[in-house]
């Protein structure tokens, strides 16, 4: 099967022809239809995370049909569309397992980092850590709901969300273009940070109803109730707490940051609360899909043939997508 496998640090991603991989005990194997590209494939291409494997099929927003299953994997009917996303397992009996916190897992196993991902023709997935998807979601556009979507809505519950607020999104890409409709369909009034200059990224946030859209170094004309940082820049922390009231939450979203520079305690001071967010469990994904199935979001996606994996993370890099990048093989 064709496949996209990452070089080496900062080395763009190779085509290579590699077997069909084997559905082990509750694995299936997944045609891909879709999948993603996420800014921590970007991490994972970069060395920016700790390497695994050299020769990794990255990817892990992936959406495929269900072609064969493993012994005793019963789970999805074969033919079945399904979700795989960065979570591909746990260990099932840590600390943090057994406390509902599978996000934390200490040996966990991550889609196209410890695994194999969906940059390829084919792949297998543990059938537990999968999804069933919504079908008003064509493949493409279903694609970024598995990661962007996912850990997005985590990010967005663990700000504390509750009531009508103000929230403040950093970085306007896949993830906050996600969470922005679901905050303005909650009632939520939603401030975009985008890049100074940017004058597309802020028209793109007003079309999905940000109230307010402008660069990250400026304060909004509102405090925020809450902040999340989607872009894997540190020093947006600084102004993200600059721009919060006392007691609010600013939430790091990424897997990835660059060194937060130092700030005076006045910013924390207040009672606010700086954290971040790590991955997904399985519960964050089906509480994800019951809030857009009663709010749907649009995804807006731009698709590369799987063998253009590099024009797509090109893209994505300078900033060119609107939305989501998506892989079709
Ligand atoms: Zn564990
Ligand atoms: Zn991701």
């Amino acid at each position: 099967m064709r496949a996209m496998t990452v070089a080496g640090a900062g080395q763009p991603l190779r085509a290579a022809e590699l077997p069909q991989p084997q559905p082990g005990p509750r694995e299936v194997l997944v045609q891909v239809l879709a999948c993603g590209v996420c800014r921590t494939d970007l991490h994972i291409i970069d060395g920016e995370l700790p390497p695994r494997q050299s020769g990794m099929v990255p990817g892990h927003e992936v959406v495929g049909r269900v072609v064969a299953a493993g012994p005793g994997a019963t789970r999805f009917a074969l033919g079945t569309r399904i979700g795989i996303p960065w979570l591909g397992g746990s260990c099932g009996h840590c600390a943090y397992c057994g406390a509902q916190q599978e996000n934390l897992c200490d040996a966990p196993v991550f889609t196209g980092y410890d695994r194999p991902g969906g940059f390829a023709e084919y792949t297998v997935a543990d059938e537990r850590y999968c999804f069933a998807l919504p079908e008003r979601y064509d493949d493409a556009h279903a694609a970024p709901l598995l990661c962007a979507g996912l850990i997005g809505y985590r990010a967005y519950r663990l700000s504390g969300v509750r009531g009508p607020m103000r929230l403040g999104l950093y970085g306007f890409g896949a993830a906050a273009h996600i969470i922005a409709q679901l905050a303005v369909a909650q009632g939520q009034q939603v401030y975009a940070f985008v890049r100074r200059g940017d004058a597309r990224g802020e028209r793109f946030a007003r079309q999905l109803g940000a109230v307010w859209a402008g660069p990250s170094d400026t304060r909004p004309p509102a405090e925020l109730d809450a902040a999340l940082i989607f872009a894997p820049v540190g020093a947006l922390v600084p102004p993200a707490l600059r721009a919060t009231r006392k007691g609010g939450v600013v939430v790091c979203a990424g897997i990835h940051m660059s060194d937060i520079p130092s700030f005076p305690y006045a910013l924390l001071w207040g009672e606010r609360t700086l954290r971040s967010v790590a991955n997904l469990t399985r519960a964050d994904g089906e509480a994800f899909f019951e809030a857009i199935a009663r709010h749907p979001v649009d995804t807006h996606v731009q698709t590369w043939p799987l063998a253009q994996a590099n024009e797509a993370i090109a893209a994505l890099r300078a900033g060119r997508v609107d939305g989501a990048a998506v892989l079709l093989p």
